[in-house]
């Protein structure tokens, strides 16, 4: 019999009157040698002071549930046909004036917040969420936060867009930069090297940095995106950017109940950061980020068109906001309104209409038989 008693961990007594080390948070600290293994109860959303590099023994399984549904949802832009749409921007009556712009500001306005959302996921969140299913999670949207941006330069390409029009559109349109910018400020807080959570000031700063990027950019403004493109869609018209922007949806409702799941997680763990004024504070983020939703719609659709304008659009966000309330169990921000894009939950349900996956998993299969030469 081997003997492994050698290897049994040892939680080692710290000195006396020395306080415990100040949690690791980013996983990249001196390796502790023989300490005593990680527990469940141990592991924490925020200041965990468990090795953030187990991933086992899982805590919030949901996160974990949420990265396998992430991989089962694997597709990339280039296995999507983008002929009909080639052909329809190409001729001349195939696309009004309107439609045209609005589908020119919404890739505009896709373009860069993937990019946004990306960073804000590698640069700010990553490090602060001290979780390994969760980290777990973050690695695998991150990979799909560069699809989606994948997916434009793909759009661009096929339709022979001008690139620089669309990518610089978050800094040269002023109801896409406005949207941008008050994102990023919440980015940029936590992007200060001397940012650290720990305090109630700066894990609410942490807090409202998920509430701008989980709710408001991938849960409230993606969605009037979704809801815009595919009601063209809907009309026969841009249908490979429909399907292609079926999958983002698929996606991004993935990371809007991540994020919520997160939130409330934090605030379970954390109930003294969800104090009233911090509720009201956040309510009031989603009211202004609605408002300025209203105001890029009414830029990028600014006369309307067939089951589409700004005002349904606002109407939308309204009924939007406040289901995003319910969802982290504050008090509804606006009066109730009914859903002006009913058709928008079964967008969501992709696999009734298509055996697109079917045929897919198959090709995968086969690119995964290696060949090594
Ligand atoms: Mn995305
Ligand atoms: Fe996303």
């Amino acid at each position: 019999m081997l003997d492994w008693s050698d290897t049994k961990p040892v939680a080692r007594p710290l000195p006396p009157n020395i306080a415990a080390p100040a949690a690791d948070a980013t996983g990249l600290g001196a390796i502790e040698r023989g300490a005593a293994r990680v527990s469940v109860d141990e592991k924490r959303m925020i200041n965990a002071r468990a090795d953030v590099n187990q991933l086992l023994p899982l805590k919030y399984k949901w996160a974990w549930e949420k990265y396998l549904a992430g991989c089962n949802n694997h597709w990339m832009p280039t296995e999507v046909s983008m002929q009909a749409d080639i052909a329809l921007w190409k001729s001349r009556d195939g696309l009004t004036e309107d439609e045209r712009r609005m589908l020119k500001r919404n890739l505009g306005f896709f373009a860069a917040s993937e990019s946004l959302v990306a960073n804000n996921i590698v640069l700010a969140i990553y490090r602060h969420l001290t979780n390994p299913e969760c980290r777990q999670y973050l690695l695998r949207q991150a990979f799909e936060e560069a699809v989606h941006t994948h997916t434009f330069q793909y759009i661009v390409e096929s339709l022979g867009l001008d690139d620089g029009e669309l990518f610089n559109m978050y800094r040269e349109v002023p109801s896409i930069t406005d949207k941008a910018a008050w994102a990023l400020k919440h980015t940029q807080s936590l992007d200060d090297p001397a940012f650290a959570t720990g305090t109630p000031e700066a894990d609410q700063q942490f807090l409202r940095d998920l509430v701008a990027f989980y709710v408001v950019f991938e849960g409230m403004w993606f969605y009037t995106g979704f809801a815009q493109i595919l009601s063209l869609g809907r009309r026969n018209k841009m249908v490979g950017i429909a399907e292609q922007y079926q999958y983002i949806l698929r996606d991004e409702s993935l990371h809007l109940n991540f994020g919520i799941d997160v939130i409330n997680q934090i605030k379970a763990e954390n109930p003294h950061l969800w104090t009233p004024a911090f509720q009201d504070e956040v309510r009031a983020m989603l009211a202004d980020a609605a408002e300025l939703e209203a105001a890029y719609g009414r830029d990028t659709i600014p006369r309307g068109f067939l089951g589409l304008n700004a005002a349904l659009c606002e109407q939308y966000m309204h009924f939007i906001a406040n289901r995003r309330c319910a969802q982290l169990g504050l008090a509804p921000v606006f009066a109730e309104v009914e859903n002006p894009f009913p058709w928008m939950s079964e967008a969501m349900d992709l696999k009734k209409e298509k055996n697109f996956f079917e045929t897919r998993v198959i090709e995968y299969q086969n690119g995964g038989a290696l060949a090594w030469d």
